[in-house]
């Protein structure tokens, strides 16, 4: 037993409750949690003499983070009897808490969230600490399920249809926002809660309000059809124009709140369970929910499998190049806080980058997530030169120049002179080898690429690059520096592609190949983002422009010569200047309402068609996605990222790779390897593309999986 509760009777007949998990640093609820709180229950439930319970957290600033993590992961594979049976569990649980024979109050403070929310849901009152780390959420459809302890009952009866946004959503409100909407009674400082509480508790007594709450609760909530209708319907449109119906717990939480609001409580906890049951343990949840493990993991990398290192402080940092890239670069450390310093060649271009640096705070003060203050500070951060000679107080450089091999070396001879001893200097190269251009910097074990995605400022993704001499020390800084900056790194180890640009690429061929083949644009586009992408191969090489692509595919090529098809309709469409978005024409012509494919296109076409097209979107879905798959099975084979969660996540963060899917790799668990073995055999006849590798055979024979079931116990 975890020993979680402390039970503290005070005078005038008030019981303090405090959960305080001992030797962790948050409170969660496991099953043992919830049983050790069923024996407190059974234990009060006598207890008529007691004039209130007012329950806390012994840690400050955490209030309830939600279940224990290993229990929601063994849940998203258990079977419909198991998840039946904690749904009941937990019903019974927070019905009995519900029904203590004296007022309760739950004192807020903290984070409040999922089975923690639906707690405080179960008391007659709740009041939150004003503190901004005060946040209380019923996050579940983020994880693909839906609040099952009550919580799509208890809450619009608490807080009207209000309930729909903050549980399709998933989104915390704070303090202020739960006081507005009637969730807590009132949001005070922290250290004044328990007063509050016991003045509360005394209101409720002498009023007798707590008995008439109580009763209304439990009957429907009274909704006029005309009410309800309106709300349930329009939350409907929006939640499936959203969600494209890829996700289905927003619309399961919205069926549970919709059947059983204006039904007596008890009904509509059934009606929870029941749409409970529809999504949890379903494959789109354990994807979601791997996700959130993924991004747990990542949250805690430091970047290298040892341990002793500490990151070094990085108390300035210093851009190369103003462009597009190097302007959000140093945007990005200097709304962080941190002075940065940027160059580019001449006064003009360096004014180019520091209004692109303007208008990435203009654009987020204009959504209000930013304030005139940020642009002040984040300006009095920045600062430009023409001349390298500023960069010598920088700890870490960040060069952005034009992509080209000569230039980037020639910089950093020329960039020794000014780098202070030991800075690190890193490369945002989309292409070129880490462990080349390493040999031409002063120290090539503090070199490193740092590849960012364009745009920067809404891109999480960095490719945090190895070259054979980057030491451990300079990655676990550039990991620090990059989560400093809010985003989410990832080390690779050097390669051509690194690992996003090397997976997606054989995606990419494919649906060239495919193209070529006679598979109209708009099937491939579609049959793209049916699967979840967000948007098809064809539109993306034109939106990224074909130059790019067709560059950055020659380096491929060459890279991976035995299964990288060259594919000429890309070398005309560039050799002619349709370049895609920026030159109005591509494979598809723009600027019109709706992109329609590109005229000119039709004879570039004609001269390259070959093969005969696959008729059936099925045979499509699996030509594009079966290369990334193969792709990134040789990207862990040759141990580019240490483990499969790494390219998971680095598809979905770097190309938006459909969450619901969990990546390409837990995709391949999902669809099973020995089946995805089959598919391949009937693409023999396209080429060594299509060669299964050893690791997919490997667990078509065997089950092994990329992501190994939980046990259950
Ligand atoms: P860009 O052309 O917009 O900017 C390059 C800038 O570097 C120009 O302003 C140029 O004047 C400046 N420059 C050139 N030589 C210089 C020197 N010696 N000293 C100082 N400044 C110099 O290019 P970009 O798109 O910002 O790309 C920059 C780098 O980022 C390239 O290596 C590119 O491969 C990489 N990258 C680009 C993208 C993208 O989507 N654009 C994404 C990831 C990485």
């Amino acid at each position: 037993m975890p020993n979680a509760f402390r039970l503290e009777e005070r005078e005038g007949g008030v019981v303090l409750l405090t959960l305080d998990l001992p030797d962790k640093k948050v409170n969660t609820l496991s099953r043992a949690v919830l049983g050790e709180l069923a024996q407190v229950i059974k234990g009060l439930e006598g207890r008529s003499d007691l004039r209130g319970l007012l329950f806390q957290s012994g840690k400050p600033g955490q209030f309830i983070a939600g279940a224990d993590l290993n229990e929601i992961g063994a849940m998203a594979f258990a079977s419909k009897e198991q998840i039946g049976q904690a749904i009941d569990f937990g019903h019974g649980l927070f019905t009995r808490l519900s029904r203590l024979p004296f007022p309760t109050v739950g004192l807020v403070d903290g984070n409040c969230m999922g089975g923690g929310t639906e707690l405080i849901l179960s008391l007659d009152y709740r009041i939150a600490s004003n503190a901004p780390h005060t946040k209380i959420a019923l996050p579940e459809v983020k994880i693909g399920v839906i609040p099952g302890w009550g919580g799509t009952q208890r809450m619009p009866r608490l807080i009207g249809l209000n309930a729909i946004d903050v549980i399709c959503s998933g989104e915390a409100v704070d303090a202020k926002k739960a006081a507005a909407l009637g969730l807590v009674f009132d949001a005070v400082p922290a250290e004044r809660l328990v007063e509050e509480g016991l003045r509360l508790l005394d209101y409720a007594q002498s009023s007798g309000e707590w008995k008439r709450l109580r009763e209304q609760r439990e009957r429907p909530l009274g909704l006029s059809p005309d009410q309800a209708m309106f709300a349930f319907a329009t939350a409907e449109g929006y939640i499936k124009g959203k969600t494209k119906g890829q996700y289905p717990a927003p619309l399961a939480a919205l069926k549970a709140m919709q059947k059983g609001t204006n039904l007596p409580l008890e009904e509509g906890l059934k009606a929870e369970k029941e749409a409970a049951l529809e999504v949890m343990g379903s494959p789109i949840s354990a994807n979601l929910v791997g996700i959130f493990f993924m991004n747990n993991r990542l949250t805690r990398d430091p970047g290298v499998d040892r341990t002793d290192l500490q990151p070094e402080a990085v108390k300035s940092v210093g851009v190369v190049g103003a462009g597009l890239m190097g302007s959000g670069i140093a945007t990005a450390h200097a709304r962080s806080g941190i002075p940065t310093a940027m160059v580019d060649v001449d006064e003009s271009r360096v004014a180019a980058g520091l209004k692109r640096a303007e208008e990435v705070i203009a654009s987020r003060i204009k959504i209000g997530r930013a304030t005139p203050q940020d642009m002040a500070d984040m300006l009095e951060r920045l600062s430009t030169s023409t001349h390298q000679s500023l960069l010598a107080d920088a700890d870490v450089v960040v060069e952005a120049i034009t992509e080209n091999e000569k230039a980037k070396t020639a910089t950093y001879k020329e960039l020794a002179q000014y780098l202070k001893p030991g800075a690190i200097l890193a490369s945002n190269t989309s292409t070129i080898s880490i462990t080349r251009m390493a040999e031409s910097t002063p120290d090539p074990s503090r070199f490193v690429g740092m590849h960012f995605f364009y745009p920067v400022d809404r891109m999480e993704l960095v490719e945090v690059i190895r070259g054979a001499k980057t030491s451990d020390q300079t990655v676990v800084t550039i990991v620090a520096l990059a989560k400093k900056i809010r985003k989410t790194p990832i080390v690779v180890q050097d390669c051509p592609g690194f690992l996003v640009n090397r997976v997606l690429f054989p995606y990419m061929n494919e649906a060239l190949l495919l193209l070529q083949e006679g598979v109209p644009m708009d099937t491939i586009d579609a049959v793209a983002t049916k699967f979840g992408m967000p948007m098809g191969p064809i539109a993306l090489q034109d939106l990224v422009g074909l130059d790019t692509s067709f560059y950055a595919g020659k380096v491929l090529e060459h890279a991976y010569p035995d299964r990288a098809e060259p594919v000429p309709i890309l070398a005309d469409l560039v050799q002619s200047g349709q370049l895609g978005q920026k030159t109005g024409a591509g494979f598809r012509r723009h600027g019109g309402k709706r992109s329609e494919p590109n005229p000119a296109f039709a004879s570039i076409l004609e001269k390259h068609r070959s093969g005969t097209p696959p008729q059936d979107h099925e045979t499509i879905q699996y030509r594009l996605f079966l290369p990334m798959l193969l792709e990134a099975t040789r990207v862990l084979e040759e141990k580019i990222v240490r483990e499969p969660a790494d390219a998971d996540m680095g598809l979905i963060l770097g190309i938006g790779f459909p969450p619901f899917r969990g990546g390409i790799l837990r995709w391949c668990d999902t669809e099973g390897a020995d089946k995805l073995l089959e598919r391949l055999k009937a693409f023999e006849s396209l080429g060594k593309r299509f060669e299964p590798t050893e690791t997919l055979k490997r667990h078509a024979q065997t089950g092994e999986r990329f992501y190994p079931l939980p046990k259950l116990s």
